[in-house]
């Protein structure tokens, strides 16, 4: 059975020596831990050196990766430099999946930083280079996606229906010292209490009210939210039952929390490798809506293939997550 990997990460060089001035400019929790791993040749190379994996896939039965930029990606420039660096990746990504378009599939970096800029990009990637989508890897200095600045980037992700990845990033740096202690800060807890934090700001500030086929797509099955659909539905009723939207500062949405989530929001399987949540995603969300993903370099191909071929699912439920949706979703073409 085909299967499509959906977070897949790659870097080009221009963008990790960027990366490395960076960390010898600034002294954060954030370039302590990234100029550690920029360090390792070996861990460069996964993310440089696109052919460099193509051996991984073949030993264990990945037929594609959806290739995207690696956190924290061009976000962490000044907008003329990240947006020059989206350019340049989103090239360089088109190329690569010329050189093997039955291997390689593209989601397109754009820079926030510019959002008018970062909305003709949408465009560019979805038009002439033939993206699949658009990636965003959460906070962006500091700001969300909500803020109506950003919106020129829905607008055009909207008309070209492209999907965005929300992908995890660091927590802010105004919040970063509650992660950083223990080393709390990237996957082990940050990434997903940021990005959750993320999706939930678009959902109660009202964008899907204003985009309502806006497309967002979260790995690590949902970020722990559909754990939570519930209690959000419950919580936000509650306060509008007794008058204390207003007062609170909320919005006063169209539908409830967790009908967004259901119908903008898909998900994928990415560094999560066990049955019960996957089951548990499957019975709140549907099988439409769950996509498989390895996240490389970062988890191991071995272990997530192995997971979600001998996951507990029936067959149509296994189609669909190994790879139908991410076909239909991603408008990525059936295998020959
Ligand atoms: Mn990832």
């Amino acid at each position: 059975m085909r299967l499509i990997a959906t977070e897949e990460a790659f870097a080009p060089t221009e963008y990790i020596d960027e990366f490395l001035k960076l960390t010898q400019r600034i002294d954060t929790p954030v370039s302590r831990y990234l100029g550690i791993y920029y360090k390792k040749a070996e861990a460069v190379r996964q993310l440089t050196d696109l052919e460099y994996r193509l051996p991984e896939m073949d030993a264990h039965g990945v037929d594609m990766h959806l290739l995207s930029i690696t956190a924290p990606g061009v976000q962490a420039f000044d907008a003329r430099l990240g947006t020059d660096l989206a350019t340049m990746a989103n090239d360089r990504l088109a190329a690569a999946v010329a050189a093997h378009p039955t291997r390689f599939a593209g989601l397109g970096a754009v820079a926030p930083q510019d959002p008018a800029q970062a909305a003709q990009e949408v465009t560019r990637c979805m038009g002439g280079l033939g993206m699949k989508g658009i990636i965003i890897n959460s906070h962006t200095q500091g700001e969300y996606l909500d803020d109506p600045k950003f919106w020129p980037i829905f607008e055009a992700a909207v008309a070209a229906d492209a999907p965005i990845y929300l992908h995890p990033n660091f927590p802010p740096e105004s919040m970063i010292h509650a992660y950083a202690d223990y080393g709390m800060m990237g996957a082990l807890w940050g990434f997903g209490a940021e990005t959750s934090l993320h999706v939930l700001r678009l959902i109660m500030g009202g964008v899907f009210d204003a985009f309502p086929t806006l497309k967002i797509v979260l790995g690590h099955l949902g970020e722990a939210l559909p754990f939570w659909l519930g209690r959000l539905d419950n919580r936000y009723q509650n306060i509008l039952r007794r008058g204390g939207l207003e007062p609170l500062g909320m919005k006063k949405l169209d539908r409830l929390p967790s009908e967004y989530f259901r119908s903008n929001v898909w998900i994928t399987t990415s560094g999560m490798m066990s049955n019960e949540p996957l089951r548990f995603c499957l019975d709140m969300l549907g099988a439409d809506r769950v996509m498989f993903a390895v996240d490389y370099p970062y988890e191991q191909t071995a272990e997530a293939v192995d997971f979600i071929r001998n996951a507990l699912l029936d067959e149509e439920t296994m189609r669909k997550v190994t790879h139908a949706n991410a076909e239909q979703l991603f408008r990525i073409a059936p295998a020959a």
